[in-house]
């Protein structure tokens, strides 16, 4: 089936306040779609970074229901949201991390599709501070003032009004941690996560959205229905040495969410053997 058939001319809203269709928009235009985002669509409803909104369940469910709410609102049939998550990465924890997921809802033709990206690529992080200069001092180490920073009086605010987000220049930066400061004599300063205030995050966007457009050029070869898609990861890829099966994957499964069809797919990471540096035996 050719893609373009099911999507040329086709509305896509995205549902973003946070400018991510600067990144978002050309990519999916290659699919012939047309990208349109609402005017007033409060994502922030749904949870914000810094965390007077609390997300609703999952990263997948809050992406999700952003993109069914913003179809209800319009009317439209294909929806395209965005959400992101920082972390300590899972087995480096001294690093933070990022997964960006970005998901693609057609009801017309009853798809779900969600493209990704794990990057340590990330300036996340936060301090308590005591002085402008140590505040400076923070900002020097995550690229600000191109990436923007939020200035509050406690990690967990209770409400906006607690919270200064989308610092970007010296002075507003001066102004808000001075008025904190002032007020309880330490502030928490962090980076602003938001799309539009850092750049780092746009690009994992990006990569994420390029992803969706692999796995929606992904047909299944049974019914040619897109979004054909690994479901499944198989460990056991066999030591080089010893040939003891590694916590390394040997193999993947791909399946289709339409019709079901499934294929194994032996190592996908295009080696047949695990580095010893990987075996509890070789390498305990
Ligand atoms: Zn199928
Ligand atoms: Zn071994």
């Amino acid at each position: 089936m050719l893609i373009q058939s099911l999507f040329t001319n086709r509305i896509a809203v995205l549902a973003t306040m946070h400018q991510k269709e600067q990144v978002m928009a050309p990519i999916l235009e290659e699919l012939g779609l047309k990208v349109i985002v609402p005017a007033n669509f409060n994502t922030d409803t749904f949870g914000t970074f810094t965390r007077e909104v609390k997300r609703p369940g999952t990263q997948i469910e809050a992406a999700r229901i952003k993109a069914l709410e913003v179809l209800e609102i319009t009317g439209e049939t294909i929806a395209v949201a965005s959400e992101g998550s920082f972390a300590p990465h899972p087995s480096l924890p001294y690093i933070s991390s990022n997964r960006e997921i970005v998901i693609f809802i057609d009801k017309t033709h009853d798809l779900e599709i969600i493209g990704e990206e794990f990057s340590i690529d990330t300036n996340h992080s936060c301090k308590i501070i005591r002085s402008v200069d140590e505040a400076f001092e923070f900002a020097s180490k995550v690229g600000f003032p191109e990436h923007g920073l939020i200035v509050m009086f406690d990690e967990n605010p209770k409400n906006s009004s607690e919270v200064f987000k989308g610092i970007n220049t010296k002075d507003k930066l001066t102004e808000a941690v001075n008025f904190v400061l002032t007020t309880t004599g330490k502030a928490h300063i962090e980076t602003d996560m938001r799309a539009m205030y850092n750049p780092t995050r746009m690009k994992n966007i990006e990569k994420a959205t390029r992803n969706l457009i692999s796995k929606i050029n992904s047909c299944c070869p049974q019914c040619s229905a897109p979004g054909f898609d690994v479901t499944q990861r198989i460990q056991g890829l066999p030591c080089e040495l010893c040939y003891a099966p590694t916590l390394l994957t040997k193999s993947v499964v791909y399946q289709c969410k339409k019709c079901g069809y499934k294929e194994n797919k032996l190592y996908p990471d295009g080696a047949e053997f695990a580095d010893p540096g990987q075996c509890m035996y070789c390498n305990p």
